[in-house]
């Protein structure tokens, strides 16, 4: 018989992975059906009631208003998601259910057998129903939760900080749609959190949005023509990302979208070009927002930047270079960078 895997989950708000430790000891992120460690956390129905989870649900988030993003918001919450096409209500704690049901079979499609135990993360500062509700969705799934860890905790054991002693790190974490800081306080194997602070409203999405109303404005210049419908917004959204994505690494990117739209003259199509410079300009209020929580998490942890021993970098919005360049600044700490960002918390897990 295989031997018994405790798979670890970073249930995200925006995206969630799921990974497992080798027999060699080494920990493998596993790759969901489309080949990618991370997995929207979203899910969808058809309106003849058919479930569709992860990328998929993804593609289709802005034209099918059965689609339910973000759910990790309301975790914990005794709110009702209403799904139309099967005429039913759900809670927080099944939608979620539905997220690691997806992740705990394809890691068993992945690796070939049966798993049944998880350990399974949540921002430092869930409360007691936050966590309850959080267990529950695991067991939902039918996944005994062996431990709920905080994501920073999971990111500094992903980089291995568990061997230090008496130090002090921050943990920043820009991700889909929330920010966290997070200062802990490391002696001998244990994990104390003492200061958090953030802003549950920022994060790569805000970065998209920005894109998305430069093409539009872009578009209405060309052709005059405002574009609202939705297939058109699905298309903007993907587009926006992928370019952003793409000035991580490039100073410059090409956007194209075919066939976006109808004129007075036929179909219009857009192609354009976005420089770096150009998208550092349109996001600069974005980044101006990390500023002040790093300070009030300092401050309310009492110390300064100088006593911080390492600072992580988690989220995959800490790709964006003027992100890494702003809490380099703040801090005085080159960022360790060693741990894929959107990958560290499912690692440590
Ligand atoms: P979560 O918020 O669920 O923890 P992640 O940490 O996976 O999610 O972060 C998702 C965000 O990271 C998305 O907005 C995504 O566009 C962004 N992102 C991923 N890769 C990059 C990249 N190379 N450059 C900029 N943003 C990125
Ligand atoms: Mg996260």
């Amino acid at each position: 018989m295989a031997k018994e895997i405790i798979i670890g989950i970073d249930l995200g708000t925006t995206n969630s992975v799921v990974s497992y430790r080798q027999a060699d000891g080494q920990i493998k992120v596993i790759p969901n059906p489309e080949g990618k460690p991370t997995t929207p956390s979203v899910v969808a129905f058809k309106p003849d009631g058919e479930q569709i989870n992860g990328e998929a649900a993804k593609r289709q988030a802005v034209t099918n208003p059965d689609t339910v993003l973000s759910i990790k918001r309301k975790i914990g919450s005794s709110e009702k998601i209403r799904i139309q096409s099967l005429k039913k209500d759900f809670t927080p704690e099944e939608i979620s259910a539905k997220i690691l049901s997806y992740m705990k079979d394809y890691a068993e499609k992945n690796l070939g057998q049966s798993i049944s135990k998880a350990v399974i993360t949540v921002p430092a500062y869930f409360n007691d129903a936050q966590r309850q509700a959080t267990k529950v969705a695991g067991e939902i799934a039918g996944l005994e939760v062996v431990r709920i860890i905080n994501e920073p905790t999971a990111a500094a054991l992903a980089y291995g900080l568990d061997k230090e002693h008496n130090e002090k790190i921050l943990v920043f974490d820009l991700g889909g749609g929330t920010f966290d800081v997070s200062i802990l306080e490391i002696g001998d194997g244990t994990f104390e959190v003492i200061a958090t602070a953030g802003d549950n409203h920022l994060g790569g999405d805000d970065w998209d949005n920005e894109i998305v109303e430069w093409l539009k404005k872009e578009i209405e210049r060309e052709h005059g023509l405002k574009l609202t419908d939705k297939m058109a917004i699905q298309r903007f959204r993907e587009a926006a990302e992928k370019a952003k994505i793409d000035l991580s690494q490039l100073l410059e990117t090409t956007i194209s979208l075919p066939f976006i739209g109808m004129g007075a003259s036929g179909p219009i199509s857009y192609e354009g070009k976005l420089t770096r410079a150009k998208f550092l300009d349109l996001t600069k209020h974005l980044l101006a927002r990390v500023e002040e929580p790093i300070r009030r998490a300092l401050s309310d942890a009492k110390i300064k930047a100088s006593d911080l021993e390492q600072v992580i970098l988690i989220g995959g919005s800490t790709r964006m270079p003027a992100v890494q360049e702003l809490v380099k600044k703040m801090t005085g700490k080159n960022p360790n960078l060693s741990v894929n960002p959107d990958e560290a918390v499912s690692i440590g897990a």
